[in-house]
């Protein structure tokens, strides 16, 4: 165990002086490194502004209008009305509430093996039964589907209200669908008017080297979901849809989703700078050459293969055996990784999209020297 002191950029320092190269970003949360300046000096703006003002319909605050337009901006169209929760199992309550209520349909569908969140909605929606288990009875009308598979696309019906997809599965081990898959998805849903729903809270904010992930597949879903790289390190999640489908929570906000520090400005204005460093610095144009940085330099033959997209790498090993004195010998070294929720047999690898190529090749050298 290290204990963090400062971060700046890539590196984690600890109490005395040591110095670590962050390959997991907090868990795919710090897209533009730590601390990034632009981000810093807006939270420093908005300390001196305002914290907190409660609002149900009476105000609205600056910092989440000009966070909503700049999200809204990144997305296609119809996707273009944003509701600011905190994190990202509170953006699944909410995206799910939204379409039992917009469909007047109970079913929900999720994919085996998926990870939404861990309050008592997101859990039921996740898809691995020993993280479940002990807090049965969880929430009833939800089927879990194979994701990827075309086949099981059946399962979805006139009574699913909505379908949750991790565009990629993160906490599975980086798991990736065809496109054909989201093709047959997206026309699938449309058959039976179910939503389709993608949580991009791991994938998004330009990890695979597209601002959204679901770019590469050429659909557009009904409502996306987000969180953790989204904050530039300060908390905070969204469900955005279009406007025909949110209006049914402004019928009767009271009734709808309620969150008293929802979109909490200093979330939300290091949040819209965060999107500014990522459009204007190019982080996604350069992350499919960094992907193939680290690919060059990772050949090893304790690697059995490497999954993924952009900067969401897993590194398979023999087993966990394997794998974590690895982890351990390259933590020791100033290298932090990782494994996944769902799967202990290989290395997460998911750094700031700012990381340089120097940094990379440097840290390869490093793992790679801790392999067996
Ligand atoms: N969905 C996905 C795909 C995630 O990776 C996570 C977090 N690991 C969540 C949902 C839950 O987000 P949070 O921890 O912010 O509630």
């Amino acid at each position: 165990m290290i204990e963090v002191e400062r971060a700046e950029g890539v590196y984690l320092y600890g109490p005395e002086g040591q110095h670590y190269i962050d390959l997991i970003s907090g868990i795919g949360v710090s897209n533009v490194g730590h601390r990034h300046p632009r981000v810093v000096s807006a939270l420093q703006a908005q300390l001196d502004r305002f914290l907190h003002v409660m609002v149900y319909g009476e105000l609205v605050q600056s910092p989440q209008v000009q966070l909503a337009h700049k999200l809204a901006a990144t997305l296609p169209a119809p996707l273009d009305n944003v509701y600011l929760v905190n994190s990202g199992s509170e953006a699944v309550e909410g995206a799910a509430k939204l379409a039992k209520r917009y469909t007047g349909r109970t079913e929900l569908i999720s994919c085996q093996n998926a990870y939404h969140g861990s309050s008592q909605g997101a859990l039921s929606l996740s898809g691995n039964e020993r993280f479940k288990r002990a807090y049965r009875p969880l929430l009833p009308g939800i089927r879990h589907i194979r994701h990827g598979n075309i086949e099981d696309l059946d399962l979805i019906t006139h009574d699913t209200a909505a379908v949750f997809l991790e565009t990629i599965q993160g906490e599975a081990g980086v798991r990736m669908a065809s496109a054909d898959y989201f093709q047959a998805l997206r026309a699938r849903c449309d058959e039976t008017e179910s939503l389709l729903i993608l949580d991009e809270i791991q994938v998004g904010f330009g990890r695979t080297g597209k601002f959204w992930a679901f770019e590469w597949y050429n659909i557009v879903p009904d409502i996306v979901i987000c969180a953790k790289g989204m904050g530039g390190g300060m908390p905070i999640g969204a469900f955005v849809a279009s406007q025909k489908i949110m209006n049914v929570l402004k019928e009767n906000p009271i009734l709808g989703h309620i969150t008293t520090f929802g979109g909490h400005p200093m979330s939300c204005v290091a949040s819209a700078a965060t999107i500014d460093v990522i459009q204007e610095e190019g982080l996604t144009e350069q992350v499919a050459a960094k992907e193939a940085l680290f690919r060059q330099h990772l050949q090893h033959p304790a690697i059995q293969e490497i999954r993924g997209k952009g900067l969401l790498l897993a590194l398979e090993f023999e087993s966990f055996d394997v794998l974590k004195p690895t982890i351990d010998r390259a933590l020791a070294a100033g290298i932090l990784t990782d494994w996944f929720l769902y799967c202990d047999s290989a290395m997460r690898l998911a750094p700031p999209l700012t990381i340089t190529p120097d940094e990379i090749a440097q840290s390869c050298q490093i793992l790679i020297n801790c392999m067996p």
